[in-house]
């Protein structure tokens, strides 16, 4: 692989792609789509499986944190429940996640992307110490990207709508690095919505207004922020189970990537 241009002390492949999103929005069967659109386009995908408690996964993660951590046995010694098992792992396993990067680095000639499944629940991944590790470890050596997963059927009240995108600006402040929305689920609501009042602030006004958990001032407030997010960000409709919008997606995430080797 060509080495970054100079004073980039990074690579300029794999790309890695941190899938992230509201549990059940779909990253998992999405991720699945991606590795299997990946290997019909001769792409070379590489997949990180970094839920611990997961019980199946219908793509073959070629890292798994199942294999080095057994989360019922992390919640069992430290007397945890789900959530503090969940995290516990995944800190357990952060300690040693320069193996991984090396791992990545052994291969990286021979690899485009590397896809990063993380934990169902959102916070245990974007809110953590061991995640903003794990996430500065990839950032620090490659191009590095966040794809934020959009349940689509569930965000089209305008107040729904605009909780999920005030997390996914949390996000793009938190890591500070280039974000990717990606409108799951279409196959069951189209996205169109959702551009027309990421373009159209007038467009979101009248939606809010029409809405009954409307805040008034507080959300117009709120909006605004977000007008000024949309312009950070690149967004595409995708559906893991229909396969929709994977080549959009991929194209997303290659200007993404230019964008990070431009900007780090
Ligand atoms: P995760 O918690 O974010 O990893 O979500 P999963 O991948 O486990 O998916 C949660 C649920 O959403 C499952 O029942 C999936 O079958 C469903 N799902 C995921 N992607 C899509 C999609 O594109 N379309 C539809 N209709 N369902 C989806
Ligand atoms: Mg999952």
């Amino acid at each position: 692989s060509s080495s970054g241009q100079a004073g980039h002390s990074f690579r300029r492949k794999p790309v890695i792609i941190i899938v992230v999103g509201m549990a059940g929005s779909g990253k998992t069967t999405f991720l699945h789509r991606l590795v299997c659109h990946a290997q019909a386009s001769r792409i070379c995908g590489y997949v990180l499986n970094l839920d611990p408690a997961v019980m199946t996964l219908p793509y073959g993660a070629n890292i798994d944190i199942r294999d080095t951590v057994k989360y019922k046995e992390v919640m069992k010694q430290f007397n945890l429940g789900p959530n503090g098992g969940i995290l516990t792992s995944l800190n357990l396993f952060a300690t040693k996640f320069d193996e991984v990067i090396q791992v990545i680095e052994n291969r990286a000639d021979q690899l485009d992307y590397v896809l990063v499944d993380t934990p169902g629940q959102i916070e245990i991944f974007t809110w953590s110490a061991s995640g903003a590790i794990i996430t500065e470890a990839f950032a620090s050596t490659f191009p590095t990207v966040v794809a934020y997963v959009v349940d689509t059927p569930r965000s089209s009240s305008p107040v729904t709508f605009m909780s999920n995108m005030l997390y996914a600006c949390s996000i793009l402040y938190k890591t500070r690095l280039p974000l990717v929305l990606a409108f799951n689920k279409t196959d069951v609501a189209q996205h169109q919505f959702a551009l027309e009042w990421m373009e159209d602030f007038e467009a979101f006004q009248a939606a809010m207004r029409s809405d009954d958990s409307y805040m008034s001032t507080f959300a117009q407030s709120l909006s605004l922020v977000l007008d000024e997010f949309y312009k950070n960000l690149r967004s595409v409709g995708v559906s893991a189970v229909s396969g929709a919008g994977m080549d959009a997606f991929f194209k997303a995430i290659e200007a993404s990537a230019e964008e990070y080797m431009e900007t780090y």
